[in-house]
């Protein structure tokens, strides 16, 4: 099995263009595809790369932001893409990559001190974004880690556990992952959490399991949300995994989507945490939102990179391939499939952009977040399936690029809150009626 590119025998003209390109701010040369025209005398005609920043929106980052995002853009395409698909088609995370990631130093991107990268929210976004440009699994594996996990530490955090628990994840020494979600509480686990926490004197006592964790089954620690059985509020503990007595997890195994991130089901069974692993700022799920704001905003960026992948990658097959003697690229209907995809994309972009003033203006607040990540997840899955369309049967094949990003999609549209979740927020926000129940 071949996981990148194109067989000869697929009518294909050319093998598939590394798809580099388009921080048009510097001038940096787009590579080109070319069409023999029917003429044999004529010369090959120069075809536009695929370029999904159509709007150009590279040209309001900053030198130093676009800097990160170039490394990161080629530290994807040289390592992540020539090896994802095996990954995925193999269920499993490429440890690999982690030595050259940590090198990259985007570990606590848009977090300011305690040793993590920094830089504005929107810079946030756009690393995200490209991850998932790339591969939407490793962006997932990366924002549970930076924006979850760190995210809690960082604003449910006392100083002390801060200046502790920081400096070694964001050098990713340390792995994280954020526990919320339980077997049978998903959407509702702003009331309805069943796992407990008891106070004993300085320690707490932790019961009950969480699903869906990703990271969970390799990482180091653990952000676990509980009820406490005092005070009926839900509270963060951080968990050290390899070395808390009670606390296990087991893999979960069969899921069609975001194959490379490793994701758990956690059993805490008279787990005993210290006081001092308690967030001392968090008390209460609205706590748990706040870091939930900062992740749902990312999604939405993720969610427009997955979209960016797919057309991207589908702009170039279409190019190469023939039928009926022509690059199907030359097709009415699939410049119209093309368009859309592409509007999709800039629209998604656009919105981001304005959220990532309003975060870095401190003015985003939940319903903003909701909105955006029900928009673009609704978008990301029209425009992957336009992709996988055009593609034909090819866009069903790990091998073509495409159908990783359709399969990928499909978790993004539920985590973090589904749909239906994002537009209640939104509904309550703008009727000032709350119908989540
Ligand atoms: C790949 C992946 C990774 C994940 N990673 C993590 C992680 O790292 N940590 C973590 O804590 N969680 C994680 N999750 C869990 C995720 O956040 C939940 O799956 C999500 O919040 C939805 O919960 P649920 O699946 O239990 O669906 P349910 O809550 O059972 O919802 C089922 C359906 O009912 C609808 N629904 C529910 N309530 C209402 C209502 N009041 N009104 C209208 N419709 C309603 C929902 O919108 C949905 O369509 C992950 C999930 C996936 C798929």
């Amino acid at each position: 099995m071949i996981y990148h590119g194109a067989r000869a025998s697929d009518n294909v003209t050319s093998a598939p263009r590394r798809l580099g390109c388009c921080f048009t701010k510097e001038g940096t040369e787009m590579p080109t595809a070319t069409v023999t025209p029917r003429k044999e005398s004529a010369q090959p005609k120069a075809l536009p790369a695929p370029n999904s920043d159509f709007y150009q929106l590279a040209e309001t980052l900053d030198p130093e932001e676009l800097a990160l995002v170039k490394q990161v853009r080629a530290f994807l395409e040289a390592k992540v893409a020539p090896i994802i698909n095996k990954y995925w088609a193999e269920d499993a995370f490429p440890f690999e990559l982690l030595p050259a990631l940590k090198e990259l130093n985007i570990g606590g991107v848009g977090l300011t001190g305690y040793g993590c990268r920094g830089g504005s929210a929107k810079l946030f976004g756009y690393v995200a974004m490209e991850l998932a440009r790339v591969d939407p699994s490793f962006c997932t594996f990366w924002g549970v880690h930076n924006g979850l996990a760190m995210g809690s530490i960082y604003f449910d955090g006392s100083e002390e556990q801060k200046q502790k628990w920081l400096p070694p994840m964001a050098r990713m020494e340390q792995i994280g992952c954020f526990g919320l979600t339980e077997p049978l509480v998903g959407s509702g686990s702003g009331g309805g959490l069943t796992t407990t926490a008891k106070r004993e004197g300085d320690t707490w006592i932790l019961n009950g399991q969480k699903k869906w964790i990703g990271n969970s089954p390799w990482c180091d620690l653990s952000v676990i949300w509980a009820r406490d059985l005092g005070d009926n509020q839900v509270k963060g503990f951080i968990v050290e995994n390899k070395t808390t007595p009670g606390f296990s997890v087991e893999k979960m195994e069969h899921k069609v989507a975001l194959r490379v991130v490793q994701n758990g089901l956690i059993t805490l069974t008279d787990c005993r945490v210290p006081e001092a692993n308690r967030l001392q700022a968090g008390n209460s799920f609205r706590d748990t939102a706040r870091v939930l704001r900062m992740t749902r905003y990312m999604v939405g960026w993720a969610a427009t990179g997955c979209q960016m992948g797919a057309y991207e990658n589908a702009l170039s097959y279409a190019q190469r391939r023939l039928q009926f003697g022509k690059p199907i690229a030359s097709f009415q209907m699939m410049q119209d499939l093309l368009a859309k995809m592409l509007a999709n994309v800039t629209a998604c972009q656009c919105l981001m952009l304005r959220l990532a003033q309003m975060a870095d203006e401190d003015k985003q607040q939940d319903h903003h977040a909701s909105l955006a990540k029900a928009f673009t997840t609704s978008r990301m899955r029209e425009t992957v399936g336009w992709a996988r369309e055009l593609l034909g049967a090819n866009g069903i094949l790990l091998d073509y690029n495409v159908a990783r990003f359709m399969a990928d999609s499909e978790a993004l549209y539920s985590y973090e809150g589904t749909l239906q979740m994002q537009n209640l927020i939104v509904g309550k926000a703008v009727t000032g009626f709350s119908a989540f129940v």
